[in-house]
């Protein structure tokens, strides 16, 4: 099989080649500029390449309901030129005959990973990324979940803990999570970048207790076998045992299944660099299934 995959970031694109063992033939990647040169150049790259479906992942907002006028959309991204464009319909017009499946960049890689990666074989997994900002996929009961749009699960609010005075820099709710955890907001709270914070800062213990807050309260939600952390921030490994701690305490046993207490619940992508391709590959996948 022969599939192509678009894993669509709003700093670059890659595009790349893959069969249905989430193997990757071939990659190339170019800056995000503007929408109709950055689609332009996807179209250009698939244009000989004969793939039998095609997967795009994309930054958002998005709109992913095809029964919506404005499916395909990147919608209310700040990003310049990129609000409101129909970056779906630049590829449905490229290539008329190939199915494409179009979601969410977290949507995508926890596809991925329940496909290829550390979900494998299970029905219920949330796939978080904390980097620029912080996104999160939802698999359950074996699908993607989406509903009035998709799930913003990193804007959810956080109890403030109480020696904390910084105010979030979400610009809708101030201290949501993405607004206390994200990279910039570590930078802009501590005044240096996340990645130059030694180990032993006293900044890594707040991020786990937030994340750990948050992580609660999906588990709380949804009930995930599994969730999967990624993103640059959580290149910073010691947050993996630390946020397991503060999920627990906030859980405080309420939940009694012996997988929260599993070092390896919460846990990073298993599929490493490849993740956002195998997961617009297996995207694809389910557009051929269609
Ligand atoms: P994006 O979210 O834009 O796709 P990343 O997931 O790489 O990109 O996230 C970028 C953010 O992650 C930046 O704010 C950066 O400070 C932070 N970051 C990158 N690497 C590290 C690291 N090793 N440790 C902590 N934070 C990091
Ligand atoms: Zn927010």
């Amino acid at each position: 099989m022969k599939l192509g995959a678009i894993e669509g970031g709003g700093t670059k694109f890659v595009v790349g080649i893959g069969n249905e063992k989430g193997e990757i033939f071939d990659r190339a990647s170019f800056p995000t500029t503007t929408p109709e040169e950055t689609m332009a150049r996807c179209v250009e790259y698939f244009k000989d390449k004969d793939v039998e479906a095609i997967g795009f992942s994309c930054f958002g907002p998005i709109d992913p309901d095809p029964d919506s006028p404005t499916y395909g959309y990147v919608t209310t991204t700040p990003k310049p030129y990129w609000a409101n464009y129909n970056a779906l319909g630049d590829l449905k017009k490229a290539f008329p005959n190939t199915p494409i499946a179009f979601d969410t960049d977290v949507n995508g890689a926890c596809l991925g990973e329940v496909t290829f990666g550390a979900g494998k074989g299970l029905k219920n997994v949330v796939y978080y990324t904390i980097g620029t900002g912080v996104g999160a996929g939802v698999y359950v009961e074996g699908n993607l979940v989406h509903g009035l749009v998709h799930p913003e699960a990193g804007h959810v609010p956080l109890i403030i803990r109480e020696d904390d005075p910084y105010k979030g820099r979400c610009p809708y709710h101030g201290n949501c999570l993405e607004g206390m955890c994200a990279g910039p907001a570590i930078e802009d709270r501590w005044g240096k970048s996340a990645k130059e914070l030694p180990v032993d800062h006293p900044a890594w213990d707040l991020e786990a207790y937030y994340i750990g807050q948050a992580l609660a309260s999906v588990v709380l939600i949804l009930s995930p076998q599994k969730i999967i952390l990624g993103g640059g921030v959580m290149h910073q490994s010691h947050l993996f045992p630390m946020i397991s701690k503060y999920m627990n305490q906030f859980l405080n046993d309420y939940i009694k299944h012996d997988a929260l207490k599993d070092p390896n619940y919460i846990q990073w992508p298993a599929l490493g660099d490849n993740a956002g391709l195998c997961g617009s590959i297996a995207l694809a996948m389910k557009a051929l299934e269609k």
